[in-house]
């Protein structure tokens, strides 16, 4: 028995090549399932209610637990990931942001990345927000671009220099609300004019939600506006608002709520919210923090998750890193 679990986190998984948006960074289906056939070979796959009896009554795990977490709701996770778990017999968890699905809304974040997939020339972007700054210049407390370039315009690991500039200056960087028009005024130029549909397109509806769930899925809440938690813009009563409203929607689908799961958007969360979880009978909390979680040390509320990029792709690898670790834990 074990107090070790590998938790991975999954977003977009799709037949990438035969979509509208290659560009998008996501798993490719043919990946997935090569990835599920490795997960089989070297590890246990547990269910939501594993982990949270395991956790109520500090009993151990079966050794090389793994539990499948799923993001954001893509109607991938409907059509491309759930007849994969179907025919394995695999309990998979879902976490949908609850006013997107409700309100057929577009998450900035998501807005973002099919920008990104639908311009191959990046500059185009960079000289748009350039220009935005400049004609915004009278209404919003503006650097100089120089000043953003050089402070956003830095190439990571998987992303070029205009891709981060992009990325950071939308996500981060520009004052809230700025970044939501352009971000808005680039989705209606380059990708779509009809969000409505596009969010139809791109997310589950309530009933393929209720549909997992009643096929023994897990649904757990992802907030409701899909906010940072953590933000200085948000106060307690706003958090506690986002929880109430995440919870809402999870009634309506049927959940019990007796005891559930958060997964902190963007892995973001606060001293606060952990408060207001807790008075809500919250069980697990799910961050972004990359490891694999102990439970013997790491708060239930906090638990470290793997990308789907830590583990191979390739059903007959040998075990990486991540499975030597979690084999000796
Ligand atoms: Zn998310």
């Amino acid at each position: 028995m074990s107090h070790y679990i590998s938790i991975i986190m999954y977003h977009y998984v799709r037949d990438l090549k035969n979509s509208r948006y290659p560009e998008i960074k996501g798993l490719d289906i043919a990946l997935f399932k090569e990835q599920i056939a490795y997960i089989k070979k070297h590890y246990n796959v547990i269910s939501a209610y594993d982990l949270m009896d395991a956790i109520g009554s500090n009993a151990d795990l079966p050794p090389m637990s793994l539990l499948l977490t799923f993001d954001d709701a893509y109607v991938d996770h409907f059509t491309q990931v759930s007849p994969v778990l179907d025919e394995q017999g695999l309990p998979g968890l879902f976490f949908p942001p609850a006013k997107s699905i409700l309100e057929h809304q577009v998450l900035d974040v998501n807005k973002i990345h099919f920008i990104l997939a639908s311009v191959p020339d990046k500059t185009v972007l960079v000289n748009y927000i350039y220009q935005s700054l400049d004609k915004n210049r009278s209404s919003y407390d503006l650097e100089p671009k120089e000043f953003y370039w050089k402070k956003c315009g830095v190439p990571s690991r998987y992303d070029t220099a205009e891709v981060m500039f992009v990325k950071y200056m939308l996500q981060v960087e520009l004052p809230e609300k700025l970044r939501h028009i352009i971000t808005d005024e680039l989705f209606k130029k380059f990708v779509s004019s009809d969000e409505k549909s596009f969010s139809k397109e791109l997310y589950m509806s309530i009933d393929q939600i209720s549909c997992l769930q009643r096929n023994g899925m897990y649904i757990g809440s992802h907030g409701f506006e899909h906010y940072w938690l953590n933000s200085i813009s948000i106060s307690e009563d706003d958090q506690r608002k986002e929880i109430d409203l995440s919870l809402k929607f999870l009634k309506a689908i049927g959940s019990d709520l007796s005891r559930w799961i958060m997964c902190y958007p963007y892995g973001a969360y606060n001293e606060s919210l952990l408060t207001i979880l807790k008075e809500r009978n919250c069980s697990i909390g799910l961050t972004t923090k990359v490891g694999i979680a102990d439970l013997e040390k790491d708060n239930p509320l906090t638990l470290p998750r793997l990308d789907t990029n830590d583990l191979p792709k390739n059903s007959n690898e040998s075990p990486n890193e991540w499975t030597i670790k979690a084999i000796s834990g």
